[in-house]
């Protein structure tokens, strides 16, 4: 699945908007520490609908939001956007292109759209599962990631292996419908 691009504005180092674009082949990010690199992943993690303010490193989810320098104030909303190359339909749903959008506003309102059209958190979920590229998938590897999945429990470790196999679907609809 090829991510066309990031649109990412008001989130962690980036008050402005700024677009990156990912060509075929590999994408390497450089800077000095602390420039911002890692709040990119950050930013693909948190469009996906991750909602750990631990694994988007910091302590509350108003954090995310560009917080302001002695130079420039803070924002008060912050967005992200991630285009995804759908035409080999990879993705269930009907367009060549997705867009999934995330925007969180300091007053806690958040608001999740494909397509920008307002979906719920959990359409995105749905969106992406089986596909490896969601929340829970393992598309990035974050620091430590190899060391929790060496030492997690089967039934954790059973649910990696689920979402690899693309079976994840499954499981979700049966415990959905036995939950209605
Ligand atoms: P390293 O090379 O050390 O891994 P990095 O380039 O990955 O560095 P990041 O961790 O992406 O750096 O960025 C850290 C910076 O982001 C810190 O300077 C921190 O102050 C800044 N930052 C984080 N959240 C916000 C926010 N909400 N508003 C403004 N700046 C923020
Ligand atoms: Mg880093």
């Amino acid at each position: 699945m090829l991510l066309k691009s990031l649109e990412i504005q008001g989130f962690k180092t980036f008050p402005d908007k700024t677009t990156l674009s990912f060509d075929h082949g590999i994408t390497a990010v450089v800077g000095p520490n602390g420039s911002g690199k890692s709040n990119i992943s950050d930013a693909v993690r948190w469009v996906l609908g991750e909602q750990s303010t631990r694994v988007l490193r910091c302590t509350k989810m108003e954090d995310v939001i560009f917080s302001g320098t002695p130079v420039r104030k803070a924002q008060g909303f912050a967005e992200v956007t991630l285009n995804i190359d759908n035409t080999l339909r990879q993705l269930p749903f009907d367009a060549d292109n997705v867009a999934v959008t995330r925007r969180y506003y300091r007053s806690g309102d958040s608001e999740y759209l494909i397509n920008k059209v307002s979906v719920r958190l959990k359409d995105i979920n749905e969106l992406f599962m089986d596909t490896g590229l969601g929340r829970d998938g393992y598309s990035i590897i974050g620091q430590g990631k190899i060391d929790s999945i060496v030492a997690a429990r089967s039934e954790d470790r059973r649910e990696i292996f689920e979402e690899a196999a693309g079976i994840s679907r499954f499981r979700y609809r049966k415990e959905e419908s036995e939950r209605r």
